[in-house]
């Protein structure tokens, strides 16, 4: 009976991996081709600051509508970019479309303040981030200041030093720089504190279920202290309830995102978003 349960075990276990090389050879192959076919496009998830829950940013998140698959998620398809060595041509397409609507906005009269883009380990290795978004600031006319790029720990790990440079030359642009899903990594509290970074976004995992007597709790409120002793500003991100949102403001934590106050928003929705805004204002000063 054991034996057999094994076998079985065995047979569904080999297939499935079979299944997900296959899987993964034809995503390559059709992600090689998304880009001309115009499937990948731009989301918009809106970032807040707690205090008044003014509009101050928003995160760019790659979307890519398969046309027999549907929605597949970056989760899935940015790990296989940088495999196949596809990452440096979609995350410069990702920085040029979101530099490029952030400038159709601000043509509109209504600009965000500043974007955040991802940038992954292996397009930061390719060297070139700080050559290709003078480019495209330039191209575009616009500041470096509306401009914020986030990296994950797992960039530091490999090469720390060129690291360093990279980011001090971004910076002294005036490009912001955000360590993404801080405190799930790996890099030490002496490279965090060493490197130049303007913004620790909180991992979504430390947000869930925040409150106070939480677990969560005294992670959340350490990293605050650590932020504000080495001078970052501090975004929350996977905001879903409101006693979290509430948590973060008797903490004076700057920023937040995430579904309680936003979802992701496709271009049109989030132009309608910065359009009701600017009426707010314009109403508000009338
Ligand atoms: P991330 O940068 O940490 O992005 C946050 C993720 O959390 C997004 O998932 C977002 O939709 C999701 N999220 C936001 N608020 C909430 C919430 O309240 N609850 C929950 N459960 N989730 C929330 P998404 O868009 O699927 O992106 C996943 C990851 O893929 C990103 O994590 C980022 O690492 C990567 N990614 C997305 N776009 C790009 C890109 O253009 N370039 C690169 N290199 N990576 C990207
Ligand atoms: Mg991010
Ligand atoms: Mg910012
Ligand atoms: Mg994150």
């Amino acid at each position: 009976e054991a034996k057999r349960l094994n076998k079985n075990n065995y047979r569904t276990y080999g297939s499935s991996i079979q299944q997900t090389l296959e899987d993964r050879m034809k995503l390559e192959l059709s992600l090689r081709q998304a880009m001309s076919k115009n499937e990948l496009s731009l989301f918009f998830q809106p970032q807040y600051a707690v205090e008044d829950m003014e509009l101050v940013g928003a995160e760019v998140l790659l979307r890519w509508n398969h046309p027999e698959r549907g929605m597949v998620p970056p989760d899935v398809f940015i790990p296989i970019a940088e495999e196949r060595g596809l990452i440096g041509e979609i995350g410069t397409w990702v920085l040029d479309e979101a530099c490029r609507q952030w400038k159709e906005w601000q043509t509109s009269g209504i600009a965000l303040d500043q974007i955040a883009v991802n940038v992954s380990a292996r397009q930061f290795a390719h060297g070139n981030i700080p050559q290709i978004v003078d480019e495209l600031l330039q191209r575009y006319d616009m500041p470096a200041s509306a401009l914020e790029l986030e990296l994950t720990e797992s960039c530091l790990i490999e090469a720390p030093q060129e690291m360093f440079n990279t980011l001090s030359e971004l910076r002294a642009r005036g490009i912001a720089i955000a360590m993404d899903d801080f405190g799930t990594g790996y890099s030490s509290l002496s490279t965090i504190a060493t490197m130049p970074v303007d913004t620790l976004k909180i991992d979504r995992s430390f947000i869930t279920n925040l409150t106070i007597g939480s677990p969560n709790e005294k992670i959340v409120t350490a990293i605050l202290m650590l932020a504000n002793s080495l001078e970052m500003q501090v975004v929350a991100e996977g905001v879903e309830q409101k006693g979290e949102l509430d948590f973060l403001r008797s903490k004076q934590c700057h920023i937040a995102q995430g579904y309680y106050m936003a979802r992701p928003l496709c271009v049109q929705g989030m132009t309608a978003l910065l359009r009701e805004r600017a009426e707010t204002r314009y109403k508000r000063s009338a």
